[in-house]
């Protein structure tokens, strides 16, 4: 037992070490952010001095994306839910992401102009969202395009998708897309795995997708992966619209709602 203690006592100090310094980098990456950001907008694409710029802007981008996950995967973040419109988050990060991406990953929206709105902590979703699209932009190294989609989703798929648990009709989906190199099966099975990673030191922390995995799972929701070696990799995630959320649980004498199609 003291053996155990020691060992919780030794993680909980690594934690808060990990925890101090990824915070005080966040905050030097902020200002690299700030600044290289600003220059970007002011200079022209024909500059000398602006693929330089951009670079140190796309790498600072990276550095930011691991401390986040640092600091998120060293202390438990309490959720703080709105009302969000998931075509305006993914929207403003298109626009960001068109600034940091390489210019040989298009980027395509196809947004359900109906979609319902979801409750749902802002900045957690946004982080989903950026880990995901930063995964499918480095499986694209050699060009390709990422496909961002959202959609309210029916009856049939949202009793497919979660073995019956699930409300008829209450549930969105967004999807992201890339035709980037795939995954066979083995690595499929184990990319929710903390510090699992299949990319070389210093480019991957491993931690994006367990954290994804915790946040949709903290939401309610639902992820599933589909890849092919080759062809590219869909990741999609389904989260209760706020229909859900404010309906009271049927009651299990009422198996099927009378409004049922
Ligand atoms: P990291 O990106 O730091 O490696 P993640 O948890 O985000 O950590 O991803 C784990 C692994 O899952 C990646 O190293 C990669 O092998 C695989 N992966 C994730 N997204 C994709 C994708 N869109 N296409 C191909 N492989 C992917």
């Amino acid at each position: 037992l003291t053996g155990q203690l020691q060992q919780a006592q030794k993680l909980e100090s690594v934690g808060l070490l990990v925890s101090g310094i990824a915070h005080d980098f966040n905050n030097m990456l902020g200002g690299i952010l700030g600044y290289s950001g600003r220059g970007l907008a002011r200079i022209s694409t024909s500059h000398p001095l602006y693929h330089n710029l951009a670079h140190i802007h796309e790498i600072a981008t990276r550095a930011a994306k691991m401390t986040q996950q640092l600091l998120a995967f060293s202390r438990r973040q309490v959720l703080e839910p709105s009302d969000v419109d998931l075509n305006k988050v993914t929207k403003n990060l298109i626009e960001f992401l068109g600034k940091i991406l390489a210019d040989h990953v298009d980027i395509v929206f196809v947004p359900d102009p109906e979609l319902k709105m979801v409750h749902v902590d802002y900045a957690q979703i946004e982080q989903v969202l950026m880990n995901l699209c930063i995964n499918a932009h480095d499986a694209m190294a050699e060009g390709g395009c990422l496909t961002i989609s959202t959609r309210n989703i029916g009856y049939e798929e949202s009793l497919r998708i979660s073995h019956g648990e699930i409300q008829p009709d209450n549930y969105i989906l967004l999807s992201v897309q890339d035709t980037g190199v795939g995954m066979d099966e083995q690595t499929r099975s184990r990319i929710f795995e903390p510090f699992f990673t299949t990319k070389e030191v210093g480019k991957g922390t491993g931690l994006g997708l367990s954290m994804v995995h915790g946040i949709i799972g903290q939401h309610n929701g639902y992820i599933t992966v589909e890849s092919e070696i080759g062809k590219g990799t869909t990741f999609n995630i389904y989260l209760p619209s706020v229909e859900q959320n404010r309906t009271v649980p049927l009651s299990s004498s009422y198996p099927f709602d009378e409004s049922e199609q």
